[in-house]
């Protein structure tokens, strides 16, 4: 986006990549479709030490433009959920879109280019397998560290280290999770791997309520994978797995109900997972004959149970990395490091994480334009 928008401008313009073939992780996005940007992005869905940086970018360059961009391409898509929208055939058809407008400017790729050493004399000197290039800009588009066996490395934060460029934390991002329980016990519910529930699932004054979905060593689905920004491994999130009856009705019931836990939650969950959840809950004995304080428990861990991130599924499963080059170092409207004339960071190696839904691709496509305008 980035390439084409300076190539736009008349700027010559050479895009190195390592990989083969360019937009690996376009391709495999969105299960194959690609949900290429939300029709609600706004700073509102992204977190970042500086939760107004990307503001700026996404104001000038709306999810409306790229999808004016997927039309003049005659791209079919649709509208899955929340604003979510995806290719109807393929996301080889934004691959090829950002390729066909890449050529039509003149943007040079240069793939299979493995980058050995970068230096800064009054422009930038990098010596590559490919022999040495020299440019006025250099931007770092390098993505971060979430699904290295599509070709995702550090390079980016090498080159903010080797300009002194500060960096936030790294960290998994839209990841799954290896929950303990609120005591420290292990995650008892491996048993229930295939299940998925309708919940809400809230951490760090964010909730989202969409599915989650019960694996082998702990919690997936998108309410997990969304609430996974907000909660660094040790830290807690909850899950409300009845978002649609109150606490207090719950209680009422409960408390001249004949049936133990288990057979009750078969009201609402399939019998595997009602009656693991059961188990865990409550005493086995007649909801009417338990203390008030283990009904009071038995809905608590219902409405809002409160469980330890322990553990994520790592940078192998996670969509997105959260933190990175730290937005203080960065001008908010060019992408421009402060302390290094010409040089550039856009996209998910900056500290900007968006949500699950298309956010990301939006900020790669907002920042990217924002640098491409200017450079
Ligand atoms: C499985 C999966 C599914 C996803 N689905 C969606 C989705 O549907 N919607 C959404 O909004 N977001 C999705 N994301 C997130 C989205 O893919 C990223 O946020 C986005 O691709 C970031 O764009 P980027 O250009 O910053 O980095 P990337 O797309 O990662 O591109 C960086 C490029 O730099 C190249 N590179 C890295 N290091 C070097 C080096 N040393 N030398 C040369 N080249 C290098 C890489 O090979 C890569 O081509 C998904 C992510 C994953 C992993």
């Amino acid at each position: 986006m980035c390439a084409r928008t300076a190539g736009l401008r008349g700027r010559t313009v050479l895009v190195l990549e390592h990989n083969r073939r360019i937009g690996k992780k376009i391709l495999i996005s969105g299960g194959g479709r690609c949900n290429f940007t939300n029709l609600h992005a706004g700073p509102e869905n992204y977190l970042s030490n500086n939760p107004h940086f990307c503001r700026s970018s996404l104001s000038r360059y709306p999810a409306s433009q790229f999808i004016e961009l997927v039309q003049q391409h005659n791209i079919a898509y649709y509208e899955k959920t929340l604003g979510q929208l995806f290719c109807r055939t393929s996301s080889r058809e934004i691959v090829d879109l950002l390729r066909t407008e890449c050529r039509g400017t003149g943007v040079q790729l240069n793939t299979e280019c493995a980058i050995e050493r970068i230096e800064r004399t009054d422009r930038f000197h990098l010596q590559t397998n490919r022999g040495p290039v020299e440019c006025e800009s250099l931007i770092v588009a390098t993505g971060a560290l979430s699904f290295p066996k599509l070709g995702a490395t550090d390079f980016g934060y090498r080159i903010a280290e080797q300009f002194n460029v500060p960096i936030i934390e790294p960290r998994p991002g839209l990841v799954p999770l290896v929950p303990r329980l609120a005591d420290g016990r292990h995650w008892p519910f491996g048993d229930l791997s295939g299940n998925s529930l309708d919940c809400i699932a809230s951490a760090g004054g964010q909730s989202f309520r969409e599915n989650l979905l019960f694996t082998h060593h702990g919690l997936s689905g998108p309410a997990i994978l969304q609430v996974s920004n907000y909660c660094a491994p040790g830290e807690s999130f909850t899950l409300n797995l009845l978002p649609e009856q109150s606490p207090k009705a719950l209680l009422e019931d409960a408390r001249t109900q004949r049936l133990d836990a288990a057979r009750w939650l078969e009201a609402w969950f399939p019998r595997r997972v009602a009656s693991a959840l059961g188990e865990q809950f409550a005493p086995a004995k007649p909801l009417s004959q338990l203390k008030q304080s283990e009904r009071d428990q038995l809905v608590e861990h219902l409405c809002d149970w409160a469980l330890i991130a322990a553990d994520t599924g790592g940078y192998a499963k996670a969509e997105v990395t959260v933190g990175g080059v730290d937005t203080a170092a960065l001008s908010s409207k060019t992408m421009e490091c402060r302390t290094v004339p010409g040089l550039y960071f856009i996209g998910e190696v900056v500290d900007v994480t968006g949500w699950l839904g298309g956010y990301n691709f939006q900020w790669a496509w907002a920042s990217g334009h924002a640098a491409g305008e200017v450079i």
